[in-house]
């Protein structure tokens, strides 16, 4: 077998590139070493209840301007719910349920007032968010080396923010773009996020959820598409290395060797270094890989016998459940009672070490805190999903050192949601490194 390209791993950034690189023409193999393809995107159906199951809830924004191209391309934009004025739930042990409710008016005037709307904090705390958003209006590159030497909590302890408005606003959202602690996750990949989703246009700020699962959303229409543009897509291949001859990629031993005239790698940075030749090892590029670390996440799905919450999604402050979704809301699956709650733990290092009863008891206890139709409902299913290496773990020092595209090996490139896109470890990230290996590519 032979190909133009192929791409090793098929999650999101590997079927982003292939499907750009098959729509141009090429001729693509893209072998993933799993029996099911989307990587740390992907669904399943739980046989006792018959519903979906995502590995972990995942949101998204109006920002993810490359994601959407992909859905677009793939013809599954349509699942994505878009809430235009965002309107978030946060709930407080002691002040209860608040909104933060971004408004029709035009920017920067619906954050402003979102923020100074947000009655969990006093009136002082409220003014006092407004110093991030000008911090942000005056970006530029002396901010940005400043930022690059932060974490997240010492920016805003340098914003003057209070340990309640950090505990009440910013850490929710920190925690879940970051996917890390605040005291480690870094200010300039946070800062970035935030300026690129509120002060860009109106409509980045939107927040959309998913009706289905994931596999659906990303993989299933994707692996037609590849099929009807004639790429070959293989589950169950494992690749042993890539194939270098001159100090240029020219395949790869996959059980069997596969020629091409380009390899593109979309595996997590843990993997790479198997892939590469010894020879390689030392250069910086891969070398410094082992710098990298991983951060947990755990999804905790729950079943009552009864509807036990009356809002599509809520942030937890002061908790150890972070976020809480609503899934029978969130898919529209109106001939099943609204039972079945997702609930997220990012940044989870300190609790992937409990034992799944011991989380899923800890999470019912808090359910019953927030929701009063709780205290009394039966549990009736758990499914604990405990994603060990969810993203890398997005600190300063990684910050500085994650890889471009091109590699010291002559046509192959790295994609991936770790390496340098200037963006966390989400899905955009992912999917804008594989379509930007599919454009070095097609330049070449
Ligand atoms: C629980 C959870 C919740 C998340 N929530 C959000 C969210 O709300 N919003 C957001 O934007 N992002 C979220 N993310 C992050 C997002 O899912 C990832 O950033 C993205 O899916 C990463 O895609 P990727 O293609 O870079 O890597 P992966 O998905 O890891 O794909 C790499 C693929 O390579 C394969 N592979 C590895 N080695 C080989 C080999 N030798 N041969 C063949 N195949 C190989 C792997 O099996 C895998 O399928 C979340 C992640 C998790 C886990």
């Amino acid at each position: 077998m032979t190909a133009d390209v192929i791409v090793i791993g098929g999650g999101l950034s590997g079927l982003a590139a292939a499907t750009k690189l098959s729509l141009s023409g090429a001729k693509v193999v893209l072998l993933e070493q799993k029996s099911i393809l989307g990587g740390r995107t992907y669904s399943f159906t739980d046989p006792k209840t018959g519903d979906e199951v995502d590995n972990g809830q995942h949101i998204l924004v109006g920002a993810y301007h490359n994601t959407l191209k992909y859905l677009d391309l793939i013809g599954t934009k349509h699942f994505l719910k878009r809430q235009s004025k965002p309107r978030l739930y946060f709930h407080h042990p002691q002040k209860g349920l608040h909104t933060f409710e971004i408004s029709n008016l035009p920017k920067p005037f619906d954050i402003t007032a979102a923020m100074l709307n947000y009655k969990i904090l006093s009136f002082r705390e409220r003014n006092k968010l407004l110093r991030v958003g000008l911090e942000l209006k005056r970006w530029n590159e002396k901010l940005e080396r400043k930022l690059s030497l932060l974490s997240v909590e010492s920016w805003l302890d340098s914003l003057n923010q209070s340990e309640e408005a950090k505990q009440c606003f910013w850490y929710p959202i920190v925690i879940s773009v970051m996917n890390e602690i605040p005291g480690r996750a870094s200010a300039l990949l946070f800062a970035r996020s935030l300026k690129n989703t509120f002060l860009a246009k109106k409509s980045d700020a939107d927040v959309l959820i998913p009706s289905v699962g994931q596999t659906k959303l990303y993989v299933e229409e994707a692996v037609d598409l590849l099929k009807k543009n004639k790429a070959e897509v293989i589950t169950n291949a494992k690749v042993k290395s890539i194939i270098v001859s001159d100090g240029t990629a020219v395949g790869v031993d996959a059980g069997k060797k596969i020629k091409s005239k380009y390899v593109i790698s979309s595996v997590p940075y843990y993997n790479v270094a198997q892939l590469i030749p010894k020879s390689y090892l030392n250069h910086i590029m891969f070398n410094e890989l082992n710098l990298f670390e991983s951060s947990p996440i755990i999804s905790i799905n729950l079943w009552f016998d009864r509807k036990v919450m009356d809002i599509e999604f809520v942030g937890l402050i002061k908790r150890n459940l972070q976020w809480v979704f609503n899934r029978r809301r969130i898919t529209g699956d109106a001939t099943k009672p609204e039972n079945y709650i997702s609930a997220v733990i990012s940044g989870a290092g300190d609790e992937i070490h409990l034992t799944k009863d011991e989380l899923v008891k800890m999470a019912v206890g808090e359910l019953k805190e927030v929701f009063p139709e709780c205290r009394n409902a039966q549990l009736t299913n758990a499914i604990v999903i405990k994603e060990k290496r969810a993203t890398y773990s997005a600190t300063n020092e990684v910050e500085s050192i994650r890889p471009n595209p091109e590699t010291p090996i002559k046509n192959f490139y790295l994609a991936g949601d770790w390496t340098n896109t200037g963006l966390p470890a989400t899905i955009e990230g992912a999917i804008q490194s594989g379509f930007k290996c599919a454009e070095l590519i097609a330049i070449n």
